[in-house]
């Protein structure tokens, strides 16, 4: 039976972990603390000593990080996937890096004699949780292939876009997109309560016209609330701005909105709240 094993168990990794897990896969789990990995053994995944370990010993190993440092501690780092992957053994990153870190990454596990796969997901907690993610590969072909039916458990959609780099690109464009529509939505939101419109009212009027989009129906009652429980942690999105507006830079493309979006993202994470959800960029607009 196909060994996998399963990097990282945060808020996306662990539900993507348990969805292998549950559907009767073999799958070794390691996370950096380790007493993340408890819910998962309890399902009846193996839990590994170190990355190294876990490559050396499943025939695909996937990863979900934080960002593009904790992607290269992973792989680098001592007793890293560098040294357990080869023997065509596959490397599959869900992580969102940029392109030049999956490039890398890519690079050194060829050079090992292993497969790469990048594949960052699009969805947030609850698709992670539903298996219904949208999986943007981009790679090794034949990786992709052998993958698929653990992506199928993960994700509803994999589309595969080419050479590695894609899957990053693919990932900053929708995620610069949504962190300004987040804030746009946001900066509406407080404009229209400051005005005395009720903010009930506000949704409903957008949920009815060409701009009801599920983001605004499932952030909008956050706001509402006042609360902020994380599904995709505000410090993420900010990480993901940046690298987009990286992108911007290499590539000559202007990104002015985008560099006012990151600006107000970091004033959030300054005052402190890089670790609650996205939607908490509301904290500091209104
Ligand atoms: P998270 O809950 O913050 O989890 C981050 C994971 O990375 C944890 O397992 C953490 O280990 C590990 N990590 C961080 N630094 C590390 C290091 N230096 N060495 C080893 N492990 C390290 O984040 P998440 O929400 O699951 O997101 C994971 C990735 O998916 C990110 O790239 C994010 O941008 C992307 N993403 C997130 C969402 C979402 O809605 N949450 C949606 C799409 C994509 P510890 O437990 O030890 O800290």
């Amino acid at each position: 039976m196909t060994q996998y094993g399963f990097l990282g168990l945060g808020i996306m990794g662990s539900a993507m972990a348990a969805n292998l897990v549950k559907a009767g896969l073999e799958v070794t789990v390691w996370n950096r603390s380790p007493d993340k990995c408890a819910p998962l053994t309890a399902l009846g995944a193996k839990q590994g000593k170190n990355p190294r370990e876990v490559a050396a010993a499943c025939e695909i190993t996937f990863a979900m990080l934080a960002d593009p440092a904790a992607a290269r501690e992973v792989f680098f780092g001592p007793d890293g996937v560098q040294k357990g992957i080869g023997g065509g053994r596959g490397y599959v990153d869900m992580s969102t890096v940029d392109p030049g870190t999956a490039a890398t990454i890519a690079k050194a596990v060829s050079a090992a004699g292993g497969r790469y796969l990048e594949a960052p997901v699009s969805g947030t907690k609850k698709p992670a949780e539903d298996g219904t993610l949208i999986i943007l590969a981009a790679g090794n072909t034949g990786l992709y292939e052998e993958a698929a039916p653990a992506l199928d458990l993960m994700g509803k959609m994999r589309p595969f876009l080419g050479e590695v780099g894609q899957g990053a690109r693919m990932k900053l464009v929708v995620n610069m997109i949504l962190g300004g529509m987040l804030t746009a939505f946001c900066e509406g939101m407080a404009l229209g309560q400051k005005g005395g419109l009720d903010g009930s009212k506000i949704l409903e009027i957008l949920d009815a016209g060409a701009m009801a989009c599920p983001m605004f129906r499932g952030k909008g009652a956050l706001l509402l609330k006042g609360e902020f429980p994380t599904s995709f942690p505000l410090k993420h999105m900010q990480k993901d701005l940046r690298l987009a507006l990286a992108l911007g830079d290499e590539l000559a493309q202007p990104l002015p909105s985008t560099a006012a979006t990151n600006e107000t993202f970091k004033r959030a994470r300054a005052e402190g709240h890089g670790d609650e959800d996205v939607a908490a960029i509301f904290r500091v607009i209104r």
